[in-house]
C-alpha cells in the first residue's frame, strides 16, 4: 500500500484493512483455504521461528479474516482486532484467558443471558470468585470493587433493559481494584461508543449482530490494546480455537461497508417508534436510551452519540398482552436475533431470559409484559401502523 491518507469513519468503513493481491481485485478477495504453503522446507522453519511473516494456518490467522480485524481496529481505535466465530465465543475467550483460580469477577446483572451464565454459573467451576452488581447503582460497584479483582465485564447499554453503566466511573474504580474491565457493546454498536476512550481495556462484540447486519452470518471480535491482545489473549485464541471462518469474515466485510447508514436510520426509526410507544395507552413504559423519560437520559448522552437500535416496552395484561400483540404484528417477525434489517420482537421472559429464572429476571426489570422490539430498516410509518393495529387487539 502507498502513502495511506488519514481517513474518517465512512471512508474507513468501505476501505479499511484492505489487502489487495497482485490480481488487482475490487472487492476483498474470499481466502476459502485452511492452511498455507512454504517455498521449501527452510522457510516453514524459519516461518515458525517466527523470522518471516507468512500465513500458516487459518487457525491463527487467514488473509480475509485479517481484513476484517484490520477494518474493526480501525473503526474502534483499537491497536489489535480477533474476530471470533461468534459472539459468545468472543465473550467466553476475554473472560477466560486471563483470569485464575482464586481469583475474582465483578459483573453487571443485566448481562446476555449466555454471558450471564458464564459468570454465574462456569467461572466458579473453576474456582473463580464471582459477583454480580446491578450495573446503575454505583454504590454497589464501589462495595463490591472494594477488593482485589481480576476482571470487570458489563454491558451498556443493557439486553434487553437498557440500563446504562456509567463507564468512566466504574473503569476507574474497576482499575484501582486491579481489574481490567471488558465491555460487550453489541448495544451501541462502535458508531455510538467508544468505550476504550472512556477507560475500559478490552471491548467484544457480536458481529452477528449490526456489523452483519442483514440475518446471515455468526461472528464476534475481541478488541484491545496491543500487550493484553498478544501476551494473554493470543496464546489462549490460538491454542482453543475460537476462530471465525473465512467465509464469514467475507460476508461481515461486506456488512460494514453499509453499517453506518444503517445503524443510523434504524436509531432514527428506533426514537420514533419509542416515542410512538411511549404515548400509547396500552403500553405501561418504553425504554428508549434518549427518551426525556428514561431515568439514565442524561448518561447515555455523555457517553454515546445515539440512542442505538433497540427499543423495550412494557405492554398491558402481563404474558398474555405480550402473547397477543407480537402474534399480530404482520411486518415485525417474531425472533430472538437483533440488529437486522427486518424489525423483530423477542418477547425476553419466555425465550432469551427463562433460563435465569424469575427472581433475577424480577431483578433485572423484566416483566411478563416486557417485548425488545429491534427496529429494522423498513419505512418507519409501515412499523408505526403495524404496531397500530397490532396493540388494538391486545
Ligand atoms: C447476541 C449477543 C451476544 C452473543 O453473540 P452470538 O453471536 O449470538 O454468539 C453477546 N452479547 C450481546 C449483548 C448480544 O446481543
Amino acid at each position: 500500500m502507498t502513502d495511506t491518507p488519514k481517513t474518517r469513519l465512512a471512508t474507513d468503513l468501505v476501505h479499511g484493512g484492505r489487502i489487495r493481491t497482485n490480481l488487482y481485485e475490487n472487492s476483498e478477495a474470499l481466502f476459502l483455504t485452511s492452511g498455507f504453503v512454504y517455498d521449501d522446507a527452510e522457510q516453514a522453519e524459519a516461518v515458525f521461528a517466527n523470522q518471516i511473516q507468512h500465513y500458516q494456518y487459518s487457525r491463527f490467522s487467514n488473509p480475509t479474516v485479517a481484513m476484517l480485524e484490520a477494518k474493526l481496529a480501525k473503526i474502534e481505535g483499537a491497536d489489535v482486532c480477533r474476530a471470533t466465530a461468534t459472539g459468545m465465543a468472543a465473550v467466553s475467550a476475554a473472560v477466560l484467558c486471563g483470569v485464575k483460580a482464586g481469583q475474582r469477577v465483578v459483573a453487571s446483572r443485566a448481562l446476555f443471558g449466555s454471558c450471564h451464565w458464564i459468570i454465574s454459573t462456569l467461572l466458579p467451576q473453576y474456582g473463580i470468585e464471582t459477583m454480580f452488581v446491578d450495573g446503575a447503582d454505583l454504590d454497589q460497584w464501589r462495595a463490591a470493587l472494594s477488593q482485589p479483582t481480576a476482571l470487570v465485564l458489563l454491558e451498556s447499554p443493557s439486553n434487553p433493559m437498557l440500563d446504562i453503566i456509567d463507564l468512566r466511573a466504574v473503569s476507574a474504580l474497576a482499575h484501582e481494584a486491579g481489574a481490567i474491565v471488558v465491555v460487550d457493546n453489541v448495544f451501541a454498536t462502535p458508531l455510538l461508543q467508544k468505550p476504550l476512550e472512556l477507560g475500559a481495556d478490552v471491548v467484544v462484540y457480536s458481529a452477528t449482530k449490526h456489523m452483519d447486519g442483514q440475518g446471515r452470518v455468526l461472528g464476534g471480535a475481541v478488541l484491545g490494546a496491543k500487550d493484553w491482545m498478544e501476551q494473554v489473549f493470543q496464546p489462549f485464541f490460538r491454542n482453543t480455537g475460537p476462530t471465525m471462518s473465512p467465509f464469514n469474515a467475507w460476508v461481515i466485510l461486506k456488512g460494514l461497508e453499509t453499517m453506518h447508514l444503517r445503524v443510523k436510520a434504524q436509531s432514527d426509526s428506533a426514537e420514533t417508534v419509542a416515542r410512538f410507544l411511549e404515548a400509547s395507552p396500552k403500553i405501561a413504559r418504553a425504554l428508549y436510551p434518549t427518551l426525556a423519560s428514561h431515568p439514565q437520559r442524561a448518561l447515555a448522552m455523555s457517553q454515546m452519540s445515539g440512542g442505538g437500535t433497540m427499543v423495550t416496552f412494557e405492554v398491558e395484561g402481563g404474558k398474555d398482552g405480550a402473547f397477543r400483540l407480537m402474534n399480530a404484528l404482520r411486518i415485525v417477525t417474531i425472533s430472538n436475533n437483533l440488529g437486522d434489517a427486518r424489525s423483530l420482537a423477542t418477547h425476553p421472559a419466555t425465550t432469551t431470559h427463562m433460563r435465569i429464572g424469575p427472581e433475577e429476571r424480577a431483578r433485572m426489570g423484566i416483566t411478563d409484559g416486557t417485548i425488545r422490539l429491534s427496529v429494522g430498516l423498513e419505512d418507519v410509518q409501515d412499523l408505526i401502523d403495524d404496531l397500530t393495529q397490532a396493540l388494538a387487539q391486545v
